[in-house]
């Protein structure tokens, strides 16, 4: 009998819960997961992107408008990977406040290219950046619940910090030599210049495009001059001439994460922690 009272009391507290004060919808899991351990209880966080969707492809459709029907905020990666946003937040109440929350994260460009890597999130550096950024504008807009707001950005940040303490102890058994990070699609510029790796990429910044042949054995020349350990491929994504290259190197292959999401979706922490072990397993 206890046992049932206890339950409907539990009920009843669930159901007497205050709303959350702000309703924010997200257009990547990572984001997600850093808005809900910033706004705690106070945030509603919708997650816009679907469970097997691939970053550089999708666009919202009318499923994902409707879950961010009323949303105070759209948060987003912005430096371009959304090329819709524009048009999205065309689309959203005036007052919904759109945040790119790459804003105030300085550019690094493509290796010989004046092209900006969109892929910030590779480094927990960058991910603390974007917590302050997210703080500043939640504070704003509900500024009754600053202390909550201050008290999960501070210990995000501190959680970032230690994925970078340890990044950098397992990175700093990998010979000079041998700190080539070859991806397919160029995601890994922040992640290389924070962790002093030169990327070397397959591909341009999507998925899709196949090199020639020419530039294929251009870079397979490149890459046969310099100590390449592995070739790392993606999660998710179609390693075929990744595969080919690797073969005719003699080397092996290893699956990295390089968009943050991927069927399953994991904590930052997993996701990080699974890049840095797998370099530094090949590598070292
Ligand atoms: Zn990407």
């Amino acid at each position: 009998m206890k046992t049932i009272w206890c339950f409907v009391l539990m009920l009843f507290g669930l159901g007497a819960a205050q709303a959350a004060e702000l309703k924010i919808a997200s257009l990547h899991p990572l984001l997600s997961e850093m808005a809900r351990n910033i706004g705690g209880e106070a945030v509603e966080v919708v997650d816009l992107f679907p469970a097997n969707g691939d970053l550089h492809s999708f666009a919202p459709g009318s499923k994902q408008m409707a879950a961010a029907a009323n949303a105070d905020m759209l948060l987003a990666c912005g430096k371009g990977i959304e090329p819709y946003l524009a048009e999205l937040a065309e689309s959203m109440p005036e007052d919904t406040v759109i945040l790119g929350l790459g804003r105030d994260i300085p550019n690094v460009y493509l290796p010989n290219s004046r092209r900006a890597d969109p892929h910030w999130w590779n480094t927990p550096e960058n991910m603390k950046r974007a917590s302050r950024t997210l703080l500043a504008t939640l504070s704003q807009l509900a500024p009754a619940q600053q202390a909550t707001f201050t008290a999960g950005q501070k210990k995000y940040a501190a959680t970032m910090d230690a994925l970078t303490r340890k990044a950098r102890l397992q990175f700093s058994r990998i010979p000079q030599n041998r700190r080539y990070l070859v991806t397919g699609h160029a995601a890994m510029c922040h992640f290389c210049e924070e962790f002093g790796f030169t990327p070397i990429t397959i591909h341009g910044i999507s998925k899709e495009s196949e090199g020639d042949t020419a530039t294929l054995a251009a870079l397979l020349n490149d890459l046969r001059a310099k100590d390449v350990r592995c070739i790392f491929t993606e999660v998710g994504a179609s390693p075929k001439i990744l595969e080919v290259i690797a073969e005719q190197l003699g080397v092996p292959t290893a699956p990295l994460v390089l968009d943050g999401v991927f069927p399953g979706q994991q904590s930052y922490e997993k996701l990080f922690m699974h890049n840095v072990n797998t370099i530094s397993k090949h590598l070292k």
